[in-house]
């Protein structure tokens, strides 16, 4: 055999694997999975009859432009067909928004910490990655944002209530920071727990979008309307950005199954939008369950809560999963943990109360 391997491309040397929220056990004590921001109800009947209903003909390819989707998606935020892009869940169509922005010696900047996709995909693309911290209140510092765009920056993140901090940026912040942004820089808000804000200062990305060309809204199926398994979320944004991803979208990325069971959710959207009412009472119950045990929480307008808990995140996260919840660590800095089953929740306060006490 030759000594020699094939070249690869030298950007994709250390770059960070994704991590995946860890799946509760099976056979173990733990029951309970709010590692992933997931949506804990299963799926509805109606949702489920459109997708059992599309797997009899799983030996064909799915419509490639996701037509019957967009044009749901069209109806649903009015916007015209052509500022619309489907793709692999949100995440995928973030790195198209990448692959057809930014390469090598272009800058991306993004808040730290936020979703952890964005440095992977980032480096993926080759694109160097400005990583602003987030202020010590865990927002987005857009001022500091703003002062770091450069004339090689291409694209900024604006992730949206933020994951893992669950913390929002409101109308006018927003607006001021997108006036400091040049034309020619593309600004992405991320909207994927969109459905779960209640602040009505938090603007809807779609409205900033119809006034400025620069700007592209990602928002996925995944969180609110438990699709997470099928892999579907979509781009709105104006036509060159639009077209381009429609451009390099993988041929047939999206399923027929998937497809269709966005189409059902849609039509589903008032049933699906109660679940999510239940998950932000819930949400209310688990935030003042802690600030009455004592814990400073972040004001989060998303599906799950952030505690900062430093150098006993590994500690926190162990006695949580001793007790059947799984969560999500971030090593030396704090734990995001979903809003998920009631009885989920109940398990968290319990764990929550006792680790308060001892600390
Ligand atoms: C979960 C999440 C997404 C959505 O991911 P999908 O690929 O659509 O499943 C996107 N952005 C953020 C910040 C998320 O937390």
């Amino acid at each position: 055999m030759s000594e020699t391997s094939p070249k690869l491309r030298a950007e994709l040397e250390g770059i960070p694997t994704y991590k995946p929220g860890r799946p509760a056990a099976v056979d173990g004590p733990t029951a309970y999975k709010l590692s992933s921001n997931e949506n804990p109800y299963p799926p509805l009947p109606g949702v489920l009859e459109s997708v059992t209903a599309a797997a009899t003909s799983f030996n064909r390819y799915p419509d490639m432009a996701c037509a019957g989707l967009m044009n749901e998606l069209s109806e649903r935020f009015g916007v015209p067909l052509s500022h619309l892009a489907t793709g692999t869940g949100s995440v995928g169509v973030a790195q198209q928004l990448l692959q057809v922005t930014s390469g090598p010696g272009d800058e991306v900047i993004y808040a730290w910490r936020s979703f952890e996709a964005y440095p992977i995909i980032t480096r993926i693309s080759g694109a160097t990655p400005v990583q602003v911290p987030l202020t010590p209140g865990d927002v987005h510092d857009l001022d500091a944002m703003a002062d770091a765009i450069t004339d090689r920056t291409r694209l900024i993140f604006v992730c949206n209530p933020n994951n893992p901090t669950g913390t929002v940026v409101r109308r006018a912040e927003l607006e001021r920071f997108l006036d400091r942004v040049p034309g020619d820089v593309l600004v992405v808000l991320d909207e994927a727990y969109r459905e779960f804000i209640r602040d009505t200062e938090v603007p809807d990305g779609v409205e900033l979008y119809r006034e400025r060309p620069n700007v592209c809204v990602l928002r996925t199926f995944s969180k609110a309307y438990g699709l997470a398994g099928l892999r579907v979320g979509f781009a709105i944004a104006h036509e060159p950005v639009a077209a381009a991803l429609r451009k390099t979208a993988v041929p047939f990325g999206v399923s027929q199954l998937a497809q269709e069971a966005a189409i059902a959710s849609l039509r589903a959207e008032d049933e699906l939008l109660g679940r999510v009412g239940s998950l932000v009472c819930e949400r209310t119950r688990v935030v003042e369950g802690l600030q009455a045990q004592g814990w400073t929480v972040p004001e989060t307008q998303a599906n799950f809560v952030w505690l900062r808990l430093g150098e006993r995140t590994a500690d926190f996260a162990a006695a949580c999963e001793e007790h059947g919840v799984v969560v999500r660590p971030f090593p030396g800095e704090g734990v995001r943990v979903t809003v998920g089953e009631s009885e989920a929740n109940d398990i968290l306060l319990k764990v929550a109360e006792v680790f308060s006490k001892a600390g």
